[in-house]
């Protein structure tokens, strides 16, 4: 009673005895009663099979070099989708003469290398953030390699930038296709000069990001592109187990008339056959068909290969992890119990009224937060540029104040989700919005990804806060 007596005055919370509490919120209860408090991380779908089904570690013998899978980034009409279209038919080994048949959400391009080698790289084709950044909050990172696509022509944009920032954020390389490259108005130099600046260093420059002139409509750099990123694999010591029990995640899902539910899937691990059962998100099942990115029906597919599937019982999210497993009785068992979880995970959030600066700062009670990021929005460059050079000397030896994006303009679902996708264990990003607004989809994304957002009039504000959060959180000196 006393408890609940305490939610309803402190938090602001109608809770019943049944009731689940949000992480945060058992954090802030624990904190009244001067308790500690471990909140256990919920044992992931992969942790609970290595558990029932032992290691599904790759063998080290088995390793093979895999594609890279390649994420396309960049400003609105700087090319994206021309180049991704004009990619896809350069496919040799697809042996199409009309070029894209059908839209998937991920495809494979193979041709020959000025080596005679074979070269394949698989691309997310969903332009823009959504396939990345999304995906990312959702705890999926799929792509190896970003392609930057920044128009010869237009030069960096805002979006150029906040695509950097994104790319960065998730540690994936940049590889950069100056696009436009046929038109005659393209001013490359420009270009190589303001990537520069954004730390993106032209290796024709001697720096080491490689930026491949390419054009949407003439072809050129296509290939030399497609080389480049088969290279960076090689770079990045991409591989995999073809014989590990196959996993990897979905990027899409939907119900068929006839199929039922029907995945577009990214294998990562192992190889995924026709008969596997597979768990995924709260979903099991045997797969039924699988489909090749032309629509063709295999029988399987290995590390890096994007597959469309049917069979499972449920529709899987976008992000969701799949695994195969060789119980299917066990499998429905594990479908059952992780949605009978989720309903109640989905409660215990619903019902969570306390405002996540709260749990911030309960957070870094406990000491758990060793580094703050901030997306940083404001009205104008000036204060963008103010706020951005002040926090950075707010740093403390126990706690790092880092700005991982800001630019001019109001707060958006793209800022949300890079602050989604950027929380950790350790790492918290709040959003600060100096004299602009988020607009409602934002909002409405913070509210159901738990992110913070904090807007402000006066600039001194902004710093009394961080430094209240800062003093708050400090871990007692040992
Ligand atoms: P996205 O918004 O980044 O996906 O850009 P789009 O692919 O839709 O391209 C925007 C516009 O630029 C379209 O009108 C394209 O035809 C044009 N475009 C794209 N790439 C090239 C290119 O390499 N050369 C020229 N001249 N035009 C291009």
């Amino acid at each position: 009673n006393d408890v609940i007596g305490k939610l309803m005055r402190q938090h602001r919370t109608l809770a019943t005895i049944n009731q689940s509490l949000s992480p945060e919120l058992a954090g802030l209860v624990a904190l009244d009663y001067g308790v500690d408090l471990t909140i256990a991380q919920a044992q992931t779908l992969e942790e609970l099979l290595v558990e029932e089904f032992g290691s599904r570690a790759p063998v080290e013998e088995n390793l093979v070099t895999r594609p890279p899978v390649v994420t396309i980034l960049g400003h609105v009409d700087h090319g994206k989708t021309s180049l991704l279209d004009k990619i896809r038919s350069a496919n040799v080994a697809a042996g199409e003469s009309g070029g894209i048949t059908q839209h998937t959400a991920a495809w494979t391009v193979e041709i020959k290398g000025s080596d005679g080698q074979s070269k394949r790289v698989t691309f997310i084709d969903t332009p823009g953030h959504q396939a990345f950044t999304s995906m990312r909050a959702r705890g999926a990172n799929m792509t190896d390699v970003v392609v930057l696509v920044v128009a010869a022509v237009e030069g960096v944009m805002p979006q150029t930038i906040e695509s950097i920032n994104h790319a960065r954020a998730a540690k994936v390389p940049i590889v950069v296709a100056m696009n436009k490259i046929d038109r005659a108005d393209a001013n490359p130099d420009m270009v190589l000069g303001q990537l520069a600046a954004q730390g993106l260093n032209p290796v024709e420059w001697g720096g080491d990001t490689e930026v491949i002139r390419t054009s949407a409509q003439t072809g050129q750099g296509i290939q030399e592109l497609i080389e480049i990123l088969d290279y960076q694999a090689q770079l990045l010591d991409l591989k995999a187990d073809p014989h590990a029990p196959a996993r990897g995640t979905v990027i899409e899902a939907r119900i068929d008339q006839g199929l039922g539910s029907v995945g577009t899937m990214l294998v990562q691990d192992g190889t995924l056959k026709v008969g596997d059962v597979m768990i995924s998100g709260q979903g099991y099942g045997r797969i039924r068909t699988l489909l090749n990115d032309r629509g063709e029906s295999i029988k399987e597919a290995g590390p890096s290969t994007p597959v469309i599937v049917s069979g499972l019982n449920n529709v899987p999210n976008a992000g969701d992890k799949f695994y195969v497993v060789d119980d299917v009785d066990r499998a429905r068992q594990i479908a059952e119990e992780r949605e009978t979880l989720q309903r109640q995970k989905d409660l215990a959030a619903k019902n969570q009224t306390v405002s996540t600066a709260d749990a911030l700062y309960a957070q870094m009670k406990a000491g758990q937060t060793k580094t703050i990021n901030l997306i940083i929005k404001a009205d104008v460059q000036g204060s963008v540029e103010t706020l951005v050079k002040t926090v950075g000397d707010q740093n403390t030896e126990e706690v790092k104040v880092q700005v991982i994006h800001s630019a001019v303009g109001s707060i958006t679902e793209s800022d949300v989700e890079l602050a989604a996708a950027t929380k950790d264990v350790n790492e918290s990003t709040v959003i600060v919005g100096f004299h602009v607004i988020p607009d409602e989809k934002a909002r409405q994304l913070a509210e159901q990804l738990h992110v913070e957002i904090r807007t402000y009039q006066v600039i001194y504000e902004i710093f009394d806060d961080l430094k209240k959060a800062l003093s708050g959180m400090l871990e007692p000196e040992t």
